[in-house]
């Protein structure tokens, strides 16, 4: 049997293990490595390799890559659900998987204890875990037939994880993993680390609420969240950030700041933007529309519900149904149904077909703040960042083949411009390409996915924009490049895509006439910079910790008279500032200027003019920065001067 590792291979003679075979070609690489890929497939290191006559391409999982930390946190929830079943016998398991895009979690376990658990058993649970992990327990791998499976979970009466079998199951064998010296059993495909001593920085964070398969019809679950690292530093510094990020929640300061509400009356997962955040949302639509009108974009508009026969044919009801809402009819009307959008890319399309193109029609540009809808579950909803009605800053760019490259390295331009404007310094792209096209059916032709993926990746490069280019994550219709930032305190928010397609241009019969007289198909650029203004909006509170910049300030300057006798004045000059376009509040409220000044403060305004005698006498105005304090007394004229600097550059502090 040949093994290649890296660009060695090497002859077996007899059957050896992923870790044998991995320490026969490098040591070093053992210390930091959990499992592995062989042919692609990801195994444990205990996994027996054996004759065969292909050569097994052998590649570690480690610690420090993301599939190495997905095994780390998944092999956590074992640990996890081990505990549980130790101290709570009994207990019915669900499912327990790694979060590897949650912001706050990690990985949970969904349990159904002999009793219900409290927040105060997280701590006896983990202690219980850290017990069991100086043990250096084995998780140990059993291959066996179905029905024995079934019967192992029929005797440990836990029907959840017979009914998950039943569905999952479509060979005669299963795996199963114990974790030897623990009552825990489960089923699963793996892999894990060798052993419990492996898991050395892990916490757990929360106890929520959780229905079977996320279904209220069915059993009420609890679900226990945690999280694990390779390291305890990286653990520390990611508890550290947590908690700063818990200060900024866009939730706790939407509300203080009056910037939006969600109500039960209203429904979960729908917005009411409040006249401050409204404030805020109109100004980051302004620069959008700048940009998109110096960009030769055009703004359309469309309607938020269409003919369900339109999501036939653009493919939604077949692949998109479960994230819509349920078709609707007029009563009393013909039988037509409707559907509320979830996108807004057929109705762009219906403007494109409305008139013959030709080719130096193209490109065609259409942008809207498109509003669409998705069911989610109630349990998914979170603030602003999982909504179930939202506005994407959407366009799509219908282009020749010979303009894909010209038309992405504007939308990168775009976006680096925008997300410059709003202090993202760290933007990164990534391109998804089809990569090993074996096992997925892709639809086009080779010669069109290589003329696309290069021309992405020449627009990437010609911009001198470094980026990860990852292999087979493409969707089925085309690559596309993902747009991600790193905000204030570190936390990466996967934003825009850039995405081609040439599906939808097929399912609708898109044309242009081509300069030979011949009609040819259309190539369809998706591009979202934010992908939802919600969602951005909420990224935006918590990046600025609620401290929005001058131009974005809902308030941008009070007006703080010290006693009854200036009002008349503070009156006179607030006006003149509203007159220059400026957002104004005077407080004319009898409070005692401290107050006055702490209320300002909490509300984050920029600019406090503080006025007294001296300064009606004198016809200038005493100003305080929110975070340097008072700056001194300036004229009018001279006030209004900084300001029209900082909102025409749109500036980030206000020095
Ligand atoms: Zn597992
Ligand atoms: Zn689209």
């Amino acid at each position: 049997m040949q093994i290649k590792f890296g660009e060695n291979i090497k002859d077996f003679s007899e059957s050896v293990s992923v870790l044998d075979a991995i320490k026969a070609f490098d040591r070093d690489v053992l210390k930091k490595t959990i499992a592995a890929k062989v042919n692609g497939e990801e195994v444990d290191l205990s996994k027996q390799l054996s004759g065969t006559d292909e050569v097994l391409s052998l590649e570690p999982i480690q610690t420090d890559t993301r599939d190495g930390l997905e095994v780390l946190r998944h092999s956590t929830a074992h640990l996890l659900a081990a505990a549980v079943l130790d101290l709570f016998p009994g207990t019915q398991l669900g499912v327990g998987p790694a979060l590897m895009e949650d912001p706050r979690y990690g990985f949970y376990y969904d349990v159904i204890a002999p009793r219900q658990l409290t927040e105060a058993d997280l701590p006896i649970i983990e202690k219980k875990m850290r017990e069991m992990a100086k043990k250096n327990l084995v998780y140990r791998r059993e291959e066996i037939a179905k029905s024995d499976v079934l019967q192992i979970f029929k005797e440990r009466q836990e029907p959840l994880k017979c009914e998950l079998i039943d569905e999952k199951v479509n060979s005669e064998t299963a795996s199963v993993y114990h974790i030897d010296g623990s009552p825990f059993i489960d089923f699963c495909l793996g892999p894990h680390v060798g052993h419990t001593g492996k898991l050395k920085a892990f916490k757990l964070l929360a106890l929520s609420g959780a229905y079977w398969k996320g279904d209220a019809e069915n059993q009420q679950m609890q679900r226990i969240y945690g999280t694990a690292f390779a390291t305890q530093e990286e653990l520390d510094a990611w508890l550290k950030q947590r908690e700063e990020a818990e200060k900024r929640d866009h939730r706790r300061l939407g509300k203080e700041l009056d910037l939006f509400s969600i109500q039960d009356d209203y429904g979960q997962g729908l917005i009411l933007w409040h006249p401050k955040g409204a404030r805020i949302r109109m100004e980051m639509e302004n620069l959008l529309k700048e940009e998109l009108q110096r960009r030769n974009y055009s703004f359309v508009f469309t309607p938020h519900i269409a003919k369900r026969d339109l999501w036939k044919i653009s493919g939604h009801e077949e692949n998109y149904a479960d994230s819509m809402f349920a078709p609707t009819h007029i009563e009393g009307d013909d039988d037509t149904e409707f559907r509320l959008k979830p996108m807004n890319c057929p109705f762009h399309i219906g403007i494109y077909k409305s008139n013959q193109r030709s080719y130096r029609d193209l490109p065609q540009r259409y942008s809207e703040m498109g509003t669409v809808y998705r069911a989610e579950l109630s349990g998914t909803l979170h603030g602003l960042m999982r909504v179930r009605g939202f506005t994407v800053d959407d366009a799509h760019l219908f282009v020749r083949p010979d303009q894909v490259r010209e038309e992405v390295a504007d939308c990168l331009d775009f976006a680096i411009k925008v997300f410059e404007t709003y202090g993202f310094e760290k933007v990164k792209f990534e391109l998804s390409v089809r990569g090993d096209a074996d096992n997925k059916i892709y639809l086009g032709a080779d010669e069109e996915w290589e003329s696309a993926e290069n021309a992405l990746a020449n627009a990437l490069q010609e911009r001198g924009i470094s980026y990860e280019r990852i292999e087979g994550e493409a969707a089925f219709y085309g690559p596309k490049i993902d747009i991600k930032i790193e905000d204030a305190i570190g936390r990466i928010w996967q934003l825009g895509t850039i995405q081609l397609d040439w599906n939808l241009p097929e399912r609708f019969q898109l044309e242009y006439t081509g300069e030979d007289g011949q009609k040819h198909r259309p190539i369809m650029i998706h591009r979202a910079l934010f992908g939802s203004i919600e969602r951005f909006f909420g990224v935006l509170v918590e990046h600025y910790a609620g401290a929005f910049p001058f131009w974005l300030a809902p308030v941008q300057v009070v007006v703080l008279p010290i006693t009854d006798r200036i009002n008349e004045y503070a009156e006179k000059i607030g006006t003149e500032l509203k007159n220059c376009g400026y957002r104004v509040e005077v407080n004319l409220k009898s409070d005692k200027i401290g107050a006055k000044i702490r209320d300002a403060q909490m509300q984050k305004v920029p600019f406090m003019l503080v006025l007294g005698d001296k300064e009606l006498e004198e016809n200038k105005i005493a100003v305080r920065e929110k975070v340097k304090g008072d700056i001194g007394q300036m004229t009018l004229e001279e006030f209004k001067e900084m300001a029209r600097r900082l909102k025409e550059t749109r500036a980030l502090t206000n020095g």
